[in-house]
């Protein structure tokens, strides 16, 4: 019982070779670089048309919430990335305490043995770390060390950093000159959560939660609602007005760089990072596939290029805070910050399952004859009951449609609902791969209403 594969686009061979079309700017593609907080997350990423991942070990990395890799889980995705032409950077860029150092040199050598192409860092002291124990493995600039001129990247450059995530503060002018003015490697981020804090120099949540955003720990108290309370009246929560919509003043949008791609393209950006370790992997496929698509269609034609609907239907479809450009535009301050709070999260659609791999075994019995071709083993997510529309996201852009009718347990049952974290099987007209990401409307309420 084969499960055949949708077609897959070309796998992107990086951003070297690849033919000048025009004399400076267009002389690299840029890479996409997506996050992978789990070994699962890295090859969905490299499915959906990554570049190059990064991730983080259990230790010493920012976001220490994200699921991080163990160390063997490290060495397998090195493994696949060298097997597909891929990168995986390693994030190392927590700010180092004196405890943290004496462990550090054995896991910079282990990260050099496992090939990793890049060791990520903000910390000066782990930079000279990197260089005496991972001397031939690169070292990436974190975003975390803020850097916003070209002469901090020259110093930084001088002590061996290979690449710089300039700090998300930049404006596209600011970017554009340091561009001019340096040979050193840059990325930025394109997509994701923003910090209303200078990229993660806050005391927020250590001050509220005993939990350090430099140390991984973010509860990200910034875009919770606050109230007034007075000390002899508990209970009773005041408002604070500072607008008509309340009061927000933490609060920041999420940044959405899709139809400026083709501006970061012709600055000569290396590199063009999504933001999210801990996000989903409805999330993780839908944005990286959006942006493969713009970078590809524009690297292509340049003159011809049109935003595809689909791209921003997909980034419309994971859940997300209202978007901006950030601080791209400084006359556009005021954009990114959130005001509307009913509805912090945008959330049209949600995850309904991934694709498994499986084999005529895995219907014991065998016992329908009609599950054979085409057939797809899928690991639910949300609950599923017939009639529902699945989305099977495809990487080249395409998604396919397919009302859920029959579907199966393993034993060949005829089920009426599939639970979460079960596995179920049914029949679809299309080819189906495993890792595929389904979605689903979240609300379905054509489906649900009767059955709740
Ligand atoms: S509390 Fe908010 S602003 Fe502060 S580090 Fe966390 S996410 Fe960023």
């Amino acid at each position: 019982m084969a499960v055949r594969c949708c077609p897959h686009p070309s796998t992107p061979e990086g951003n070297e070779n690849v033919p000048s079309k025009t004399p400076q700017s267009r002389s690299r593609k840029p890479e996409l670089l997506a996050p992978a907080g789990s070994l699962e997350k890295c090859r969905v990423a490299f499915l959906y048309g990554a570049d190059a991942v990064y991730a983080g070990g259990k230790e010493y990395s920012l976001r220490a919430f994200a699921g991080n890799l163990s160390l063997e889980e490290l060495a397998e995705a090195s493994r696949l990335a060298r097997k597909l032409g891929k990168k995986l950077y390693v994030t190392v860029n927590s700010f180092a305490r004196q405890s943290d150092l004496g462990p550090l040199p054995k896991y910079l050598r282990y990260l050099e043995e496992i090939a990793v192409d890049a060791i990520i860092v903000s910390d000066p002291g782990i930079l000279l770390l990197c260089r005496a124990s991972a001397p031939n493995t690169p070292v990436h600039l974190s975003t975390q060390a803020n850097t916003t001129n070209a002469l901090s990247i020259e110093l930084w450059k001088q002590h061996g950093i290979r690449r710089v995530n300039l700090a998300r503060e930049l404006s596209l002018e600011e970017i554009s000159q340091i561009r001019r003015e340096t040979d050193v490697e840059l990325e930025i981020f394109i997509h994701g959560a923003m910090c209303v804090s200078y990229s993660g120099r806050c005391l927020l949540s250590a001050f509220l939660n005993d939990r350090s955003a430099n140390r991984g720990l973010c509860t990200q108290p910034c875009r919770w609602s606050y109230r007034l309370v007075e000390q002899k009246r508990p209970g009773q929560y005041f408002p604070i007005f500072e607008d008509e919509h309340g009061s927000y003043i933490f609060n920041s949008k999420d940044l959405c760089l899709l139809k400026e791609i083709p501006l970061l393209m012709d600055l000569g950006i290396e590199s063009l990072k999504i933001e999210g370790r801990m996000k989903g992997l409805l999330y993780l496929a839908g944005v990286t596939r959006a942006y493969r698509q713009v970078i590809d269609a524009y690297w292509e034609d340049p003159q011809g290029f049109q935003l595809p609907s689909r791209c921003i239907e997909d980034l419309e479809h994971v859940s997300h805070r209202p978007y901006s450009k950030g601080l791209l535009y400084p006359e556009d301050h005021a954009l990114h910050q959130e005001t509307d709070t009913s509805k912090p999260y945008d959330q049209s659609h949600t995850l309904a399952g991934i694709v498994r791999e499986h084999d005529s075994q895995d219907l014991l019995g065998n016992c329908h004859p009609g599950l054979s071709e085409y057939t797809v083993a899928v690991e639910v997510r949300n609950r599923l009951f017939p009639g529902m529309t699945l989305e099977f996201l495809c990487p080249d852009g395409r998604t396919e449609k397919h009302v859920l009718t029959a579907f199966y347990d393993s034993f060949g049952n005829l089920l009426q609902v599939a639970q979460p974290n079960t596995r179920i099987f049914f029949q679809v007209p299309f080819s189906t791969f495993p890792l595929q990401v389904i979605r689903m409307t979240r609300d379905a309420p054509e489906n649900l209403s009767s059955r709740r």
